[in-house]
């Protein structure tokens, strides 16, 4: 007997909608819950002072798919916001990505070739020929200064370990552009949707049953028994009830601020490379969308291990994590009745673009 739904989907974020747009375009009868009170997953936007406030993190839309832009953009506009971070090392400013205006403030130089020089006399100094761990890694890809100034602190923060700790893997290249370009992302389309990320939820989810506080795990036989197909995007582990073990996660703590002050820091994103400083970076949210709104809200961010208080960011990328995920992949690829996508259920940090290119390649 055919069952009240052809998808039940579990998690509102950007994989669960997109996915639920996509099935009742064709036809079929949709039921998607999330634990959380609210939907759009990470990308949820709270309105504070009139100011979107990134809830779970800045994020910034970017991608080189034409598909991918244009079908974002049937559900809403994006301003031309452009991602130009700043690096605060020891109060000094630098420009982010590095670039001919980084170089310029590190050594005062000025074209390209002098650029071009200093960094390939710093990276063959240290005579490293296999890189052992990432620090080696990253000296042996831009040299020393760009490293200690721009990298070490950040990135020791974010891993909660010393750089000389962590495997050289993580950092594959460490792109250096000798022009002077701010602009972060080298893709051909970035933006944010005019009036914050809940835009974007409200159209996918228009018309779409949407049932929020509703955790899947409460009541797991009822809700299978709704749906002849399940759509998980929730953690892969958990689905399994953690019995091969616990994958890892990094997590974040935001502390925000209202403050008093139109313009705090004049940039959404500045990062913090100095390892006595204990936050990664401050965002200042109404610069995303050119706010001029009286007062700013600013959050700083504090990278921590993930527990069972906090929410799971970024799957640790290494070797044990990889091999436990693997093993819930090869469960979860023998499950008939049910699909597992997304960052959670599959273990993998994807960027917005890639969770929407994924959605839209699969056949429903
Ligand atoms: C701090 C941070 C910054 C980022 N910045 C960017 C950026 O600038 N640009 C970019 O392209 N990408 C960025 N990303 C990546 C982006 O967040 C992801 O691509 C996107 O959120 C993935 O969507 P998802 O649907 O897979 O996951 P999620 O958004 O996490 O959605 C999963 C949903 O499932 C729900 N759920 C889980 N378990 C259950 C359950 N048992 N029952 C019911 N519901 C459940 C959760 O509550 C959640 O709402 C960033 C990520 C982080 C962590």
């Amino acid at each position: 007997m055919s069952k009240q739904y052809d998808f039940l989907i579990i998690g509102a974020g950007l994989y669960g909608s997109v996915f639920a747009y996509k099935a009742k375009q064709a036809g079929k009868k949709v039921l998607i819950i999330d634990k959380r009170s609210h939907f759009g997953g990470n990308l949820y936007c709270e309105n504070i002072e009139g100011i979107n406030v990134h809830k779970y993190g800045a994020h910034i839309f970017h991608t080189s798919e034409k598909e991918v832009w244009e079908f974002v953009n049937l559900f809403t506009e994006f301003n031309r916001y452009t991602n130009s971070p700043i690096a605060n090392y020891k109060g000094k400013i630098y420009n982010l990505p590095f670039n001919m205006n980084t170089f310029y403030q590190l050594w005062g130089i000025k074209t390209p070739d002098e650029a071009k020089t200093i960094i390939e006399n710093q990276r063959t100094e240290f005579g490293i020929t296999s890189p052992k761990n990432l620090e080696e890694q990253a000296i042996s890809l831009v040299g020393n200064d760009i490293y200690e100034i721009l990298i070490k602190g950040y990135t020791e923060k974010q891993w909660g370990r010393k750089a000389s700790e962590l495997p050289a893997f993580i950092i594959k290249r460490l792109p250096v552009r000798f022009t002077f370009n701010n602009n972060y992302f080298d893709d051909k389309y970035q933006g944010i949707p005019i009036g914050g990320y809940n835009n974007l939820f409200e159209s996918l989810l228009n018309g779409i049953e949407l049932k929020c506080n509703t955790d899947f795990f409460e009541d797991r036989d009822f809700f299978e028994s709704l749906a002849d197909k399940i759509v998980y995007t929730g953690k892969i582990d958990e689905f399994y009830n953690y019995r091969l073990g616990k994958l890892e996660y990094r997590s974040l703590r935001f502390e925000s601020e209202i403050l008093d002050m139109s313009n705090y820091q004049g940039n959404a994103v500045i990062n913090y490379t100095d390892v006595e400083i204990p936050y990664t970076r401050i965002i200042e949210h109404k610069h995303f969308e050119f706010g001029t709104q009286d007062k700013t809200v600013i959050t700083r961010e504090f990278p921590l291990e993930a527990n069972s208080d906090s929410e799971p960011y970024y799957p640790v990328n290494d070797k044990a994590n990889e091999k436990l995920a693997q093993q819930y992949r090869s469960l979860s690829a023998k499950e008939e009745h049910v699909h597992f996508g997304g960052r959670l259920a599959e273990y993998k940090y994807f960027d917005m673009d890639q969770i929407v290119y994924n959605v839209l390649k699969l056949n429903l």
